[in-house]
């Protein structure tokens, strides 16, 4: 099976990547393989950040990379916080205080105003071909509320309303199909496969 390298420490992340690319893909950590170092993250897009990350792990290991950046945006605080949202208040600051800090900024502030989106974008960087990168969405609004279990980072307060749940509120198998991430997934495996790359795959 094509072996791809994921370039995250976020064991929630390597589930979800698994849980979305599995059937396709041996998907290795970078605990798998060996690897232990910190890229900063200092792109001002999430396609930046993905691609920075993606190649400079493609470069120690010299096999196919796929990396990440997603982040909240919410309308109201100038897409606030963006490619910030891991260090928004501080990188070890707990969810359920970031996430207490977003409700009181927002509070009274009406429904309408309360867009926000979950960005992903994905890069995969080759040892020896052009990186490829994509981006996905999903819309909602911010709760007035946390709510759920389920998910990480600010799930709890990421409303659907279509769906008249959090992100928080759904099941793994539910959230994939709907998320940034997954969806952001999807594109990716489909772009590689037009690209015809698996030649190249070492
Ligand atoms: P990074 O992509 O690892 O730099 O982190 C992105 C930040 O956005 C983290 O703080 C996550 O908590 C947050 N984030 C990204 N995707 C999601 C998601 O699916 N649910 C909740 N928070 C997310």
């Amino acid at each position: 099976m094509k072996q791809i390298i994921l370039a995250t420490k976020n064991k929630n992340k390597l589930v979800e990547v698994k849980a979305v690319l599995g059937n396709d893909y041996e998907v290795l950590s970078m605990e798998d393989i060996g690897i232990d170092v910190d890229v900063e993250e200092n792109g001002t897009t999430f396609e930046e950040n993905a691609t920075i990350k993606a190649e400079a792990i493609c470069k120690i290991c010299g096999k196919p990379v796929m990396a990440d950046d997603s982040g909240l945006e919410i309308d109201y605080l100038d897409k606030k916080p963006g490619v910030l949202s891991a260090r928004f208040l501080g990188h070890d600051t707990s969810y359920d205080i970031k996430n207490a800090k977003i409700l009181e900024m927002l509070e009274d502030v009406p429904e309408e105003k309360r867009t926000a989106r979950f960005v992903c974008s994905i890069a995969v960087a080759f040892p020896d071909r052009d990186t490829v990168v994509v981006r996905d969405t999903i819309e909602g609004i911010i709760g007035y509320e946390s709510a759920g279990e389920n998910g990480f980072g600010y799930d709890p307060i990421f409303y659907v309303p279509e769906l008249k749940k959090t992100t928080a509120q759904l099941s793994m198998e539910e959230k994939n199909k709907i998320s940034h991430r997954g969806k952001a997934l999807v594109k990716m495996a489909n772009r590689l496969k037009d690209m015809n790359l698996w030649d190249c795959w070492l």
